[in-house]
């Protein structure tokens, strides 16, 4: 990183994020990950170097940072632990759409509480038959008196059972398909609302991931996101707009952090009387990792930096970046563990932990598939003559 490119406030951020990456969360990323338990001493650790809110706007509380600041602190948790790094990130995701759409009134509510890391937020978009086509959801919001009654069911919701808030999206109209969506602060310990079935996962293990089940939970009218029905489903497109550099720069942190270490192993590791990293093979293979992972930083940050300048087209450049990066996260996490032979296969070094944490950045906030379907429908707007 070119210091010089990025204000004090940034270098600071990320040279924070980096101390307590490299301090709390390295030490104790197998623990959690065998565990497959919430590091509540890492989200203590978080909130007391005031890191919770770096995303949000400081009347609220928060730092008022950018997507590029949160891309900066999300890089380097993910370079020690892409779960803490999610963890983290999630509450990003689950408060856009009240930073975006929410009243005054909901802000006030609901922010300062994320910002001081007081309070956890998940997003619940997902369906079990609703994932790719999330506008297809079924999950039920209707009108009673002044609250809603919320039906249904929510799947893969990260965080879900540590937050106190969660986004909920449900259909307030059936027969208006995803504009009759609308988006609802669900809280912790409303009747009716319930933490479903744990995922077992592969990877990200340290952050739970859970089905939510609805059960006639009834919310207030004021917990309906911008107090008008019909704009979920855009609320949570433009959230994911702004999102998707989150899950990028988790990409590259975990490619980033893989390479650090494959660096150090093939410097010590010596075969036919010489360090590993002395093959010409190797290196070609380092050298080809370090470039991938600057261009796909390049490219997070400038991202990044068009959604911040408030720039009105801003989905294809954020769907490119977490393509792009997450595709080069798999392919340097598989190929550092390549570089620690048979020891990248087993558990005795962290490695193989980089590998698993890289794989659901290619499927979550939009498969790649539906990243390159974003991408091409936009390039084919603009060779028509339309904006991109
Ligand atoms: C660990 C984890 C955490 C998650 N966290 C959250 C969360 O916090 N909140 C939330 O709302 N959701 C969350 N998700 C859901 C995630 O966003 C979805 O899993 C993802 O969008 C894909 O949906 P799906 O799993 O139903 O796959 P499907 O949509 O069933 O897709 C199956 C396959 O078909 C491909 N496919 C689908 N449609 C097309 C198409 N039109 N063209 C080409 N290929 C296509 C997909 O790319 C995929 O390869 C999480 C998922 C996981 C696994």
């Amino acid at each position: 990183m070119i210091e010089e490119l990025y204000t004090k406030q940034q270098v600071d951020l990320r040279n924070r994020a980096r101390e307590l990456a490299e301090n709390v969360m390295r030490p104790v990323a197998a623990k959690y990950d065998v565990a497959q338990e919430y590091p509540w001493e890492v989200q203590k650790a978080i909130k007391d170097a005031g890191l919770s809110g770096v995303w949000i706007p400081k009347e609220y509380g928060g730092l008022g940072g950018g997507v590029l600041d949160l891309c900066l602190v999300v890089e380097e948790f993910s370079r020690a632990c892409g779960g803490m790094g999610v963890g983290f990130a999630v509450n990003a995701l689950g408060s856009f759409p009240i930073i975006i759409s929410g009243s005054d009134d909901q802000k006030e509510r609901w922010l300062p509480g994320i910002a001081a890391g007081e309070k956890l937020i998940a997003f619940g978009l997902s369906e079990k038959m609703a994932g790719s086509d999330a506008g297809s959801m079924v999950t039920r919001a209707e009108k009673d008196g002044d609250s809603y009654v919320l039906n249904g069911e929510k799947k893969w919701n990260t965080g879900g059972s540590v937050a106190s808030y969660n986004t909920i999206f449900a259909v307030t109209n059936p027969e208006r398909g995803a504009r009759g969506v609308s988006a609802f602060v669900v809280e912790e310990g409303t009747p009716g609302y319930k933490i479903g079935k744990h995922e077992d996962k592969m990877g990200i293990r340290c952050v739970p991931v859970v089905e939510i089940h609805l059960d006639n939970c009834r919310v207030p009218e004021a917990n309906l996101l911008g107090g008008r029905e019909g704009q979920g489903f855009k609320q949570a497109m433009i959230t994911l707009d702004r999102a998707r550099p989150g899950v990028a720069a988790q990409a590259v942190g975990l490619a980033q952090g893989a390479l650090d270490l494959a660096m150090e192993y093939t410097g010590e590791r010596q075969q036919f009387g010489q360090s590993v990293n002395s093959f010409q093979g190797i290196q070609w293979m380092l050298a080809d990792m370090a470039t991938q992972i600057e261009a796909a930083r390049q490219l997070v940050h400038a991202a990044a930096r068009t959604i911040d300048s408030g720039h009105k087209n801003i989905t294809k450049i954020s769907a490119m970046c977490k393509l792009m990066a997450t595709d080069v996260s798999m392919k340097v996490t598989t190929d550092c563990v390549q570089l620690f032979g048979g020891y990248g296969y087993c558990k005795d070094y962290p490695i193989e932990k980089y590998m698993r944490d890289a794989k659901i950045t290619q499927i979550y906030e939009g498969t790649n598939q539906v990243q390159r379907l974003v991408i091409a429908r936009k390039l084919l707007r603009e060779a028509a003559g339309g904006a991109s």
